[in-house]
């Protein structure tokens, strides 16, 4: 047993009751990388945010989740070396799929884990939910359930339809579970398509496809039933359609991609969603600098010449989400 607080990361707990108060969200940000890490660590220490590493199933089948862990431990050194004096780093399980997954993070030094029972009958969400809860609480370890679920594929993630989380559910799920924050689907969608066409309408200026608009009145019912309890949005990245047109122009074929415009996600960070997921738009911007890279250089085969200008504009990517959408920084 290894406790997360002897490797200088934080639980979620106060972060978030600061995030709520605040009117802002903290960032979540999945790494399966050192460059994604590196880029989060920087970009997190430049603009004194803090931040959630999160690690997805598919990062602990692709990385190994004692690395991962061992990343998050010199993830706090190298934002101290960066001049942080106070880092607040987060390392959470993405999308836990059994209490046992989630024991399993929390023995080795995960200091906040979700457990995803969405997809299961209402009291068994309930009852697995609680199982991990008291499992983790015991070590002040944090935990997020989730409740509706959002459509889209995630790594082993996915659902053909959405269902909106039910707001008359929330005050007894969170009553009976006692987890620490919630994840809720009110339009938001797993992955780069998050959308089809057909649910779309077509912008006249651009031809660009806009998805419909976040279920904000849900959003509104939920806070009115949980008065400033920590809520959370998965499905958040806004596919930024420059790194999409990069990657198509550099040998891509990305169609119909969208993702949730940057505007509704900054009006949702200032209600009391507090932890906004972004996965996808780092994929991109990691993959259109390698393309571009690659294209522009064709005799390069030194993988530091196109990581390192993938890792820039993932950190470039990062720091716009935290100033520009999140509001997080300048709160170290
Ligand atoms: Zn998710």
């Amino acid at each position: 047993m290894i406790s997360y607080k002897t490797l200088g990361l934080v639980n979620t707990r106060e972060m978030f009751e600061k995030a709520v108060k605040g009117g802002y969200a903290i960032p979540a940000f999945n790494f399966n990388n050192m460059e994604q890490l590196q880029a989060i660590v920087m970009a997190s220490v430049e603009t004194k945010s803090p931040v959630i590493l999160q690690v997805s199933k598919g990062a602990r089948d692709y990385a190994n989740q004692t690395l991962l862990r061992y990343m998050a431990e010199g993830a706090v050194e190298y934002a101290k070396e960066l001049g942080c004096e106070k880092p607040e780093i987060v390392l959470h399980l993405d999308h836990g799929d059994s209490f046992e997954t989630c024991k399993s993070c929390i023995d080795m030094g995960f200091s906040s884990v979700m457990i995803d029972g969405s997809h299961l009958p209402y009291e068994e969400n309930v009852a697995l939910t609680k199982k991990v809860v008291e499992y983790a609480h015991q070590f002040d370890v944090t935990v997020e359930g989730e409740l509706g679920v959002l459509a889209g594929v995630e790594d082993e993630v996915s659902a053909a339809e959405s269902h909106y989380t039910k707001p008359e559910e929330v005050v007894d799920f969170v009553t009976k579970t006692g987890c620490d924050s919630l994840a809720i689907s009110i339009g938001t969608s797993h992955g780069a398509y998050k959308f089809t066409p057909e649910q779309c309408t077509v912008d006249p200026e651009t031809g660009r496809l806009l998805p419909p608009p976040l279920a904000f009145d849900v959003l509104a019912a939920i806070e009115e039933q949980l008065p400033g309890f920590p809520i959370v949005l998965h499905g958040s990245s806004s596919v930024p359609q420059e790194d999409v047109d990069t990657i198509n122009q550099n040998g891509g074929k990305l169609v119909a991609a969208v993702g949730i415009p940057e505007e509704q996600l900054r009006k949702a960070s200032k209600s009391a969603v507090c932890k906004i997921n972004i996965d996808s738009d780092s994929r991109l911007a990691m993959t259109a600098a390698v393309r571009k890279t690659l294209a522009e250089k064709p005799g390069e085969f030194d993988p530091r010449k196109y990581l390192g200008p993938a890792r820039e504009s993932m950190k470039k990517l990062y720091m716009h989400k935290i100033i520009n959408v999140l509001g997080s920084n300048d709160k170290l």
